[in-house]
């Protein structure tokens, strides 16, 4: 049998050198034909190892069965497969740092940059690890590669022994869920899972059953458009409006980079226009919907404070659900997360549960019904050139998933 670090090696390096990066500004579905490269490949090697009903479905996902050898819940996992719009992610080359000896770590293309475990206390942990990195220029797409190659790793040695037990099992492999759209309308029912797992979370015995509420906000501000030179008096300039609306709003509290653990905030991320209209578009952010209803009502007031200094104009400001935390399901019936729990343990893990401030394609999924917690992966400083990861760490997590597997058909 092929050793498990050594089989997660080859496919994360295989997997991150190629580019299937996401893009929110694109209106199709999945958002880039690139992932649908990565997506092909998939098909094959799941087809190829012996996996059932192997699909790719219109809306860009890859589905797959392994047959289960034992009564239990069907149990789906999930991983994505496209890296990160934040960095550039093209022409990664991904390198091995074999039995990591505790120093930093420099990178061939960017001299300037260096990883070490004084800044990056988790590495200092991984002494003797074989530890993987881009080269400087791009991100490493461990996020969520990692979680592709788990999945594959542990799928391919279930398909290869059927001693290994477990109940019937549904893989996904999603599209486009750095930018909030890898969960289409149809994927809870062809997924066809009891409950359901993504890995696409960090350092090791991380089992996630909290992650934000999200709304995003478009505030529109019209003013009034007329030649500067014949302006007196009536010229109404938007972009005044919307500096006053920014100005107003929080900024020494109820930021993201003023706020930490439990806290939300409201975060302005766009700004565009001109003098006659302007458009601010900004995340809304908190744990509990009590929360996030509270900054929604309080960007709603700057915004009609605002506009009451000026009738001429006109001030929209819309809101719109983006995704809630899974907590507020899970909670009623924690099976999947206990499960995850115990199943940690008999590796010999101890479980941390963190709550994530962000979202996953699980928040998704368990809002739709299918309650859906993340597990670590061993991926750490994501959506950047530091990004690294332990192949050690990946093994564990490839145990999780049989161990997960195995405990669910005693269940
Ligand atoms: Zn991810």
């Amino acid at each position: 049998m092929t050793d498990l670090t050594e089989e997660l090696i080859e496919r994360l390096v295989r997997y991150c050198a190629i580019d299937s990066q996401s893009d929110a500004d694109s209106p199709s579905s999945p958002s880039t034909a690139i992932q649908l490269d990565m997506q092909r490949l998939l098909v094959d090697e799941l087809k190829a190892m012996g996996a059932q009903d192997v699909t790719l479905t219109d809306y860009g996902a890859v589905l797959a069965t392994i047959p289960g050898t034992a009564e239990g819940p069907v149990v789906g996992f999930l991983a994505h497969v496209d890296t990160a719009p934040q960095f550039n992610a093209t022409g990664v080359k991904p390198r091995v740092i074999r039995g990591y000896n505790g120093g930093a770590i420099t990178y061939p293309d960017d001299p300037s940059l260096s990883l070490t475990p004084d800044a990056f206390l988790y590495l200092g942990e991984k002494r003797g690890h074989d530890i993987v990195t881009a080269s400087g220029l791009t991100l490493l797409g461990a996020d969520d590669k990692a979680g592709v190659a788990i999945l594959m790793s542990a799928a391919r040695r279930m398909l290869a022994d059927p001693s290994i037990p477990r109940p019937t099992l549904r893989l996904a492999f999603t599209p486009d869920e750095e930018i909030g759209r890898g969960v289409d309308a149809r994927l809870p029912a062809d997924l066809g899972a009891d409950f359901a797992y993504t890995f696409d979370g960090g350092r090791v015995g991380e089992i996630e059953d909290e992650t934000f509420s999200a709304d995003g906000a478009v505030v529109t501000i019209r003013g009034v458009s007329i030649h500067p030179g014949y302006a007196t008096g009536k010229l109404v300039n938007a972009i005044h409006l919307a500096a006053r609306i920014i100005e107003t709003l929080p900024q020494a509290t109820m930021t993201p980079e003023t706020t930490a653990g439990r806290e939300g905030f409201i975060h302005a991320t766009d700004m565009e226009g001109g003098a006659s209209e302007m458009r601010l578009k900004l995340i809304i952010r908190d744990f509990e919907r009590d929360g996030l209803e509270q900054k929604g009502a309080i960007l709603r007031k700057v915004c009609e404070a605002v506009a009451a200094t000026e009738p001429r104009a006109s001030i929209t400001c819309e809101i719109t659900p983006q995704y809630r935390n899974m907590r507020y399901w899970l909670e009623d019936d924690m099976t999947p997360v206990e499960l995850a729990r115990e199943s940690a343990r008999d590796i010999g893990l101890e479980p941390v549960s963190i709550p994530i401030r962000g979202g996953t394609d699980g928040s998704r999924l368990t809002e739709m019904g299918i309650p859906c917690p993340n597990l670590f992966t061993g991926m750490q400083n994501i959506h950047g050139p530091l990004e690294w990861i332990s192949a050690q760490d990946m093994a564990l997590a490839a145990q999780l998933c049989l161990a997960i597997s195995a405990r669910a058909t005693r269940s």
